[in-house]
């Protein structure tokens, strides 16, 4: 569950990103947060996993009070939740199987848990066994931002934040990772998906969050 109560964020020289946000998302809902570039969509999601830190307001996530977080707490916090960027992100000087398992490895998992978990997290997402000793660069961008949700879920978190997670994909690939999205919703993940990309809000009945300039528009 995620919840903003009039929630304030500025940055250095005046530049309002949000202002005077407040909803509520409940455990298990697909939400899109939608809006043109520079609405403030990219840090209603940092303000989440406490990237950034709102200037007025609050904001709870699994009943924690993000704003409110001792620095100790914060890797509690980001455990629960996965990321997921338009860009990937992953390391390219790396195997498939060693970006998921870094991300288990840093969690405390032991030896003979991580494959297992490595090679259900690929199933989920959909792809074989093969591409695990490839490196991201060898596969398609479809393929590569499944391997970025397979390393979101990899520690189960209750709550997957998707930031423009098709920006970066032609059509056909977009309603695949979509329709991965909505699955891994189904398999009880709250999902939340940030994009600008209205026809695709538009395929997807999904209650929306939609921001303007910062601010909450009908
Ligand atoms: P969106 O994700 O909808 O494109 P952002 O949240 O990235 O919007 O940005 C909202 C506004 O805040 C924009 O005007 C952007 O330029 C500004 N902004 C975002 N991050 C920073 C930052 N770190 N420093 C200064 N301004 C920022």
């Amino acid at each position: 569950m995620i919840q903003f109560f009039q929630v304030y964020k500025t940055y250095p020289g005046n530049i309002k990103a949000l202002a005077n946000i407040s909803f509520k998302i409940e455990k298990g809902e697909f939400v899109f947060v939608t809006g043109p570039s520079g609405a403030g969509k990219t840090t209603l999601l940092r303000l989440i996993i406490r990237v950034e830190r709102p200037d007025q307001g609050e904001i709870l996530v699994n009943k924690r009070n993000v704003s409110r977080l001792k620095n100790s707490q914060i890797p509690l916090l980001r455990r629960e939740v996965g990321f997921v960027f338009q860009d990937f992100k992953l390391l390219n000087n790396k195997t498939v199987y060693d970006n998921i398992a870094l991300v288990l490895r840093a969690l405390g998992y032991n030896k003979k848990e991580i494959p297992k978990r490595v090679r259900q997290v690929l199933k989920v997402v959909g792809l074989e066994e093969w591409v695990l000793k490839q490196p991201p660069l060898k596969l398609s961008g479809g393929e590569q931002q499944r391997v970025a949700i397979a390393r979101a879920l990899a520690n189960t978190p209750s709550i997957i934040l998707a930031d423009e997670p098709t920006g970066n994909l032609d059509p056909e690939l977009t309603v695949e990772i979509m329709d991965l999205l909505e699955k891994v919703n189904q398999l009880g993940t709250t999902v939340v998906v940030a994009t600008h990309n209205t026809s695709l809000v538009a395929q997807y009945t999904k209650r929306i969050i939609p921001l303007y300039r910062g601010e909450m528009v009908e």
